[in-house]
């Protein structure tokens, strides 16, 4: 099956799965795991931190994030599209007693700090205190201007805010970008980044910061019950993600752009080109019904979501081939429905 749902559907690789198997494991709680240890202390390398945690999911890692940065009652800015506010089922307010202040995005994935500023609240009992930013990059395939991260640190920083960034698909920014994650990661006190993804290991995240915030972040880890043991068969498929995985992240960008400009020659779909800048195409169906796509393209083996902005993802499971086979069918679909 061709699968354009997400890029969380990779599967492990042969070189992968062998690299697991023959992983050097200890128990991680005690601190003891080879593998794991070499994970963190990689990764904090690659974004210029001094410290690493290797999480279960992203979702745990934005929440030890948020937990490690505020106090129960403290606030955290986002934006309304945040994964952080929107799809980690309000965890932040649930398990850590944090209120998000959502602001809505600018259509390019910024968050005005216009508006920022005039969410912070003033010292007075009555509110939640305000302490931290929190940003997304890339947000829905867009890449943050580089400059518009330094102003956001800059701002974060005038108004005694920490700031963070939830990088599930950072290295996909990077990449796009052609910069070091550092570049990317030097605006922000935390970071995290899925591994689970484009990069393509099974599992796994990591959260990012400097050694007191993941202290902090790894005595939550454990409370949450994500502290596992022989964790390093999992940190060995994102260790060899992040040193095999990245650059090619190129040619799902290239894959994403070649699906995008072929879907907008149909007259029945809408592709905003502007969008298109990582490995995400939307693409609007003007009137057919997508339930009706799906099914068409399901039974020629390939997965789709059915909404009427169709989200399709490109990753290392999906090759130029594929999209090719993707435009034909829909063409077909389009045609036995006109
Ligand atoms: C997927 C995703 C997450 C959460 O990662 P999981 O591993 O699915 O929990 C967080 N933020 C963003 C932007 C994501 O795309």
């Amino acid at each position: 099956m061709i699968d354009f749902r997400s890029d969380t559907v990779t599967r492990p690789s042969e070189e992968m799965r062998r690299l697991m198997a023959d992983a050097q494991v200890g128990d991680d709680v005690y601190g003891d795991d080879p593998s794991v240890n070499r994970l963190e202390e990689y990764a904090a390398d690659l974004a210029g931190f001094e410290a690493a945690l290797f999480t279960s999911s992203g979702t745990q890692a934005n929440l030890l994030a948020l937990m490690s940065h505020c106090q129960r009652g403290d606030e955290y800015l986002c934006g309304q599209q945040a994964h952080n506010y929107r799809f980690e089922g309000g965890g932040a307010a649930v398990l850590g007693s944090i209120q998000p202040q959502p602001v809505e995005n600018n259509p390019d994935g910024t968050l005005p700090l216009d508006k920022l500023a005039a969410q912070i609240k003033p010292d007075d009992i009555h509110f939640a205190q305000t302490r931290l930013l929190s940003l997304e990059n890339t947000i829905g395939g867009k890449v943050l201007p580089q400059e518009y991260l330094a102003q956001a640190q800059r701002f974060a920083f005038d108004h005694g805010l920490k700031i963070h960034l939830d990088g599930a698909r950072v290295f996909n920014a990077a990449v796009k970008q052609q910069l070091p994650l550092s570049a990317i990661a030097q605006h922000f006190d935390s970071l995290t980044i899925c591994l689970s993804k484009g990069l393509g290991a099974p599992v796994g995240s990591l959260l990012v910061g400097d050694e007191a915030l993941i202290n902090k972040a790894r005595r939550w880890r454990k409370m949450l019950g994500g502290g596992m043991r022989q964790a390093g068969i999992l940190a060995a498929a994102g260790h060899y993600a992040l040193e095999h995985n990245v650059e090619r992240l190129a040619e799902d960008h290239a894959n994403a752009l070649h699906l995008a400009s072929e879907l907008s020659q149909l007259e029945e779909l809408e592709v905003d080109m502007a969008q298109v800048q990582t490995n995400m195409v939307f693409a609007r169906l003007k009137g057919q019904d997508p339930r009706a796509l799906q099914h068409h393209l399901a039974q020629r083996g390939i997965i789709i979501s059915a909404a009427n902005t169709l989200r399709l993802v490109t990753h290392l499971d999906v090759d130029r081939a594929d999209m090719d086979k993707l435009v034909t069918e829909t063409k077909a679909f389009f045609a036995s429905n006109r």
